[in-house]
């Protein structure tokens, strides 16, 4: 097989927008999977933003990727649809309300419109939204939701426009290396050199990195959304709507709403006992999840109580012990990097995440630094199983609240 500047594992948001800003700056880069492009956990996310993020590097690389979107189609020559629907966070509790609070401060430093509105202003905004005795609720205008299936794709058609050779139906089987240098990936169809290959296997990713004799700090969970047949009055541009101490999100979806949520006790995946031709869509979801969600929350949507679903959807994420992705160098391995630990929320970063990543690879240095989000941050802790997958679960549970 032809050498390459750069192997991509991976064809995701994440892997697919890196190969996608690699191949712009002029790399020769090959992106690799072992399914069609695009086509296991991000076509299944809700696909929502939200820039107001309390830790700095996050808001600055969240804010980047709104743009990204709002602008993709001029960029990618083909859209996201990004609906520019503003969103709302309701808190319900004190250490709620000065999370909130936080997040929207940073927004604001950003120079970000952000602010608070009246429970009668979200109502009015959000009608299918009954907002009860929240204590605060957060508006930041410029948030929106896109269509999760046309990302991964966009940035690889894109990619592949400037250059990329793309590999779908293709397992990465083997890292190459010696005294401690990457020296490329060997596939079912044979080898190909890089000095420089980044793992963005999504649930895949630790198993990867393991061919590699590295452990990495993530872990796969499930995460299952629903949307209900068509509800009158709901329309595009209300809202997203999230509660904060529930950990559920609501928006508009195909004339209905789509809800999904964060359980206390989500199901965890091994990466490394997945059988070999696993697909996210073999992966067994669960609607009395969701149920046991919109039992907690029916007064806050009442639309949700009689709504018939129509659509249920599920994919696995992987989580870090403190909620941030692994976006980075890969200590131990020169030249290999990785681009994961999404945390349920890659899909709307991937276009920042992508671009950064791509000039940490070629230039040194980013823009935001990336330093708060590498691999290093967790060296010498949660080496055992039973940690990480506690700490990871930890940080899923009731996630809008850590
Ligand atoms: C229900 C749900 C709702 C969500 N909502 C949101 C949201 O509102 N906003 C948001 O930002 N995010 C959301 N997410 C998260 C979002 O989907 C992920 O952050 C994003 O898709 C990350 O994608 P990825 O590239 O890491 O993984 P994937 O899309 O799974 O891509 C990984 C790819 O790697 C390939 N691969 C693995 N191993 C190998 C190998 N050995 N060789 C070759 N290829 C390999 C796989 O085949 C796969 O295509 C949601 C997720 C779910 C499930």
């Amino acid at each position: 097989m032809q050498t390459a500047a750069a192997v991509v594992i991976g064809s995701g948001a994440f892997g697919a927008s890196t190969a996608y800003h690699l191949a712009r700056r002029g790399a020769d880069v090959v992106l690799v999977d072992q399914h069609a492009l695009g086509s296991q956990t991000s076509p299944r996310a809700a696909g929502l933003t939200s820039k107001a993020d309390a830790t700095p590097v996050m808001a600055r690389l969240r804010h980047e990727a709104c743009l990204a979107f709002e602008g993709f189609e001029a960029e990618m020559g083909r859209s996201v649809d990004f609906h520019r629907s503003g969103s709302l966070k309701a808190a319900y509790t004190e250490p709620g309300e000065a999370r909130l609070r936080a997040g929207l401060e940073t927004a604001r430093a950003l120079g970000i419109e952000a602010g608070f509105v009246s429970a009668a202003e979200a109502r009015r905004l959000a009608p299918h939204f009954e907002p009860g005795p929240a204590r605060a609720i957060g508006h930041v205008p410029s948030d929106g939701w896109l269509e999760p299936a046309k990302v991964a794709i966009g940035f690889a058609a894109r990619a592949a426009q400037l250059g990329a050779r793309m590999l779908p139906f293709t397992r990465v089987e083997q890292l190459l290396h010696t005294g401690g240098r990457v020296l490329g990936v060997a596939t079912a169809a044979g080898e190909i050199p890089a000095p420089v290959v980044v793992d963005a296997a999504g649930a895949w990713t630790s198993r990867v990195a393991a061919a590699g004799g590295i452990a990495l700090p993530l872990v796969p969970v499930r995460h299952q959304l629903f949307i209900t047949e068509a509800i009158r009055g709901v329309e595009p541009l209300q809202p997203i709507v999230r509660l904060l101490e529930a950990s559920v999100y609501v928006r508009y979806a195909d004339g209905g709403l789509l809800f999904g949520g964060y359980e206390d006790a989500p199901r965890v995946i091994d990466a490394l006992a997945l059988p070999a031709g696993f697909q996210i869509a073999d992966l067994p979801l669960d609607l009395g999840v969701l149920h046991s969600l919109v039992d907690e929350v029916a007064d806050r949507f009442p639309a949700l109580r009689s709504a018939r679903v129509a659509v249920h959807r599920g994919g696995a994420p992987t989580m870090t012990p403190d909620g941030r992705p692994l976006l980075g160098p890969v200590p131990g391995l020169d030249g290999f990097y990785v681009a994961s630990g999404c945390c349920v929320g890659g899909l709307s970063l991937s276009p920042a995440a992508g671009r950064a990543l791509a000039d940490l690879i070629l230039d040194g240095k980013s823009d935001p630094d990336l330093t708060p989000l590498s691999v290093e941050r967790f060296r010498g802790r949660f080496a055992g199983a039973r940690e990480l997958e506690s700490a990871c679960v930890a940080q899923y549970a009731r996630k809008y609240i850590h």
